[in-house]
């Protein structure tokens, strides 16, 4: 390490916590910042790719997530009202010990703040960042009550896709709102499920219904699935007004074996929207300003990278921050060490999602068509799940992390 720098992180999701551990770790002084008076995570279940797990093995979480979460070894979809197979991504196609890892957003989320509190680090909750100022090689935080925090040394943006520094960036970029989005809601998996398995259903691209195992929580032993069902923000309202039982109709049509964790839904209100964005900045760092996680880049879900991008983004920072001879070159070294990756899936995402959450009649079509045959081509399998597993572009190895896979991990995901 050339020098110990003052931090702050603004933001306390999956990439913002990552960061503040690692950069901590290095002996750095890190203030994290959230808006939050009392931090907590957002949004449903999330699969966590090898790419993130291998991030998490690094700060000594992973071992304590897998324990929780779901093992994944599959990603599958059916076309409801044709039954053919529309995704078929096996992770074993990497080797015996490849697998994702469904988990509950507050099992991630505490698994990293236990060891953000461990660690001491410096949390200023309660606190909206609003904007930033640079000048004299420092940068301040300017909050929404008119507060300044700093100056630090680096001032890093994990606030997630509507972070209100986007326009700072060093060449700012228009985010473009999705069409589609999605509404869901944790339950219990149903029996009939398969524990180790995503589980889709499509009509079109228009309709998406899916099912993830998230694993297990403290306060509730039985396994958990996040509930999907693809829908327009801009339709939300008129949603609700349908009601409850017009939905749960519609969504049994597609695909009656959900009816048990359909029950456990009682109100509209326990079914909350998920809006998406699609952006990535082109220069993520300057001027004492790094962009981290959805805050760089955002994109729909379809492929499950979000959070794990955000891990590889905090990795990547505090890498550079520590073999860089400054904060300038460290910020150069942090962008140069992500473009590709994030080029690569920011373009595979903006590809895909199209076939799988859309209006068009063409494509999933086109989907229905070719993916049963292609899938059964040599070598197809492996390049899906490398593709699925964000391991194309080989990101673990510019960072140096490693291995993806580790062997005889303790899963929670069997059934009791
Ligand atoms: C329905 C859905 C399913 C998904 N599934 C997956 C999946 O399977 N796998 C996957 O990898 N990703 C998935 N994602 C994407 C993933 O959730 C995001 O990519 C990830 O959460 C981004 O992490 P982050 O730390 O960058 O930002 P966030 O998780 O958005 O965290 C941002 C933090 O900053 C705080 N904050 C915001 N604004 C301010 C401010 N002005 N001042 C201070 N603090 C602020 C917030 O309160 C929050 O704590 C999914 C997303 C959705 C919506």
């Amino acid at each position: 390490m050339t020098r110990r720098y003052e931090i702050a992180v603004a933001g306390c999701g999956p990439a913002g916590l990552a960061a503040a551990l690692l950069l901590e770790r290095a002996g750095h002084r890190v203030t994290l910042v959230e808006r939050f008076a009392t931090p907590q995570p957002l949004g449903s279940g999330l699969i966590l790719q090898p790419t993130g797990l291998a991030v998490l093995r690094e700060l000594g979480l992973a071992d304590a997530l897998i324990a929780r979460g779901s093992r994944l070894d599959r990603l599958y979809g059916l076309g409801a009202t044709t039954d053919s197979v529309v995704l078929d991504v096996r992770y074993a196609a990497l080797g015996p010990d490849a697998f994702g890892l469904g988990i509950h957003r507050g099992s991630l989320f505490e698994a990293l703040f236990a060891a953000v509190t461990a660690g001491g680090i410096a949390v200023e909750i309660g606190c909206e960042v609003a904007d930033v100022e640079t000048g004299g090689g420092n940068v301040s935080l300017l909050l929404e009550n008119g507060r300044r925090l700093g100056p630090f040394d680096l001032a890093i943006d994990a606030t997630g896709a509507r972070s209100p520094l986007i326009g700072r960036a060093f060449r700012p970029v228009r985010q473009r709102p999705l069409a589609y989005g999605a509404v869901w809601a944790n339950a219990p998996l149903a029996e009939g499920f398969d524990p180790h398995a995503l589980e889709q259903r499509y009509y079109r691209a228009s309709v998406m219904v899916g099912v993830l195992p998230i694993g297990r929580r403290p306060e509730d032993e039985r396994l958990l699935a996040s509930f999907f069902w693809s829908l327009k923000p801009a339709e939300h309202a008129q949603w609700q007004a349908r009601g409850l039982d017009a939905w749960k109709a519609d969504v049994l049509r597609h695909w009656p074996q959900t009816a048990p964790m359909l029950e456990t839904i009682t109100s509209s209100e326990k079914l909350l929207l998920a809006s998406y964005r699609h952006h990535a900045l082109p220069v993520p760092a300057g001027r004492g300003l790094a962009f981290i996680g959805d805050a760089a880049h955002s994109t729909s879900p379809q492929l499950g990278q979000g959070a794990n991008m955000g891990l590889l983004d905090a990795y990547a920072l505090a890498v550079a921050v520590n073999e860089a001879a400054d904060i300038a070159g460290a910020l150069e070294r942090y962008a140069e060490l992500r473009r590709f990756h994030v080029r690569l899936y920011q373009a595979a995402s903006r590809l895909f999602t199209p076939f799988y959450q859309s209006d068009s009649y063409v494509l999933p079509l086109l989907r229905d068509r070719l993916v049963p045959p292609l899938a059964r081509l040599p070598g197809i399998d492996r390049q899906l799940a490398l593709l699925v597993a964000g391991l194309y572009g080989d990101p673990l190895r510019a960072l140096k992390l490693g291995p993806a896979f580790p062997t005889k991990p303790a899963f929670a995901s069997v059934r009791a």
